[in-house]
């Protein structure tokens, strides 16, 4: 990786991507699904209000995809991204597996990191957000020689992620860069805003946004983002040897982690009723659109990150 001279003298380009949706104070597409559901709703009442309703949705829709969508878009496009194989020898189609025994060794070494330590997260989103936003953008700029800024608020709530993601941690919304994390993931945290950062840039790849976000906060020098950061690949190297979530779960309560991470950790892996139903709903749409876009499946998330970590030789020490 470049050091701090050589990324400032590398760069000769400085891309301001505009989020406007960010900026709103509910997201745009939430509007969307409410208004789509009160158009609907309006029905009962009087059989004309549908049609005003759906009217009403189309000038919305133009509007966010007109002002919020294609400037975000158009930006982006002019960005250059990194080719991870030229890059760093690696990519989604070119890893090694990790012998499982290298796992076991990786996973107890950065238990015992992570416990010596250890530092309370600062739970303060907006200076969490600033921070990754500038390290992420650091870390791509060092190979680009182009600073891509995305600079932009993270949601703690939106209707579209409750209803139809509520398993997940973090969503993107690929057409405006609108992001959501909802709160409370301490030492996760950081970790997940920078994933979804990651997303926001344009690499919308699940084991490239893991990968960017691993490395550019592994070598930020902050404490709190580096700690994200190996907890991130501590949990992911305990998913990639326990899909079943529950084995996770027990591994999780018997590793040894102190208690801090270790209630961070299962908050990552909890789910109740309804987004455990959600999640075996959407799983089989969500791996779909995985393979149409060039990847493998939800190990990508987990065992292709680790895989990819094994491969370029980047080592837990
Ligand atoms: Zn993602």
């Amino acid at each position: 990786m470049a050091n701090q001279e050589s990324l400032e003298t590398r760069i000769d380009k400085i891309i301001k991507v505009p989020l406007i949706s960010s900026k709103l104070p509910v997201s745009p597409l939430d509007f969307l699904v409410a208004s789509n559901i009160g158009g609907l709703a309006s029905g009962l009442i009087n059989p004309s209000l549908p049609v005003y309703f759906a009217l009403g949705t189309l000038a919305v829709f133009y509007t966010w995809i007109l002002g919020c969508g294609i400037p975000y878009k158009q930006k982006l496009f002019q960005a250059k991204k990194i080719n991870f194989l030229e890059t760093f020898g690696a990519d989604i189609k070119h890893l090694n597996e990790m012998p499982l025994e290298e796992r076991a060794r990786e996973e107890s070494v950065l238990i015992q990191k992570v416990n010596d330590e250890y530092s309370p997260p600062s739970n303060n989103r907006r200076e969490i957000t600033e921070k990754v936003e500038e390290v992420v953008t650091a870390f791509l700029s060092g190979y680009t020689g182009e600073r891509v800024e995305t600079k932009g608020k993270v949601r703690k709530n939106n209707l579209i992620g409750k209803v139809f993601y509520p398993f997940a941690l973090g969503i993107t919304n690929p057409m405006d860069g609108d992001i959501t994390v909802p709160g409370g993931l301490g030492v996760m945290e950081a970790g997940t805003i920078a994933h979804e950062t990651a997303h926001r840039k344009g690499y919308m790849k699940e084991m490239e946004a893991q990968v960017i976000a691993y490395l550019a906060l592994s070598t930020s020098g902050d404490k709190e983002l580096v700690q994200s950061a190996n907890c991130d690949r501590l949990l992911y190297q305990m998913r990639s040897m326990a899909s079943k979530r529950r084995v996770r779960i027990k591994n999780i309560q018997n590793s040894g982690l102190r208690d801090e991470i270790k209630r961070d950790f299962l908050k990552c892996c909890r789910r109740g009723p309804y987004a455990a139903l959600m999640r075996t709903a959407i799983t089989p749409i969500y791996v779909l659109r995985m393979k149409l876009s060039g990847q493998k499946n939800m190990d990508d998330y987990s065992k292709g990150f680790t895989n990819f970590l094994y491969t370029i030789g980047n080592k837990v020490t």
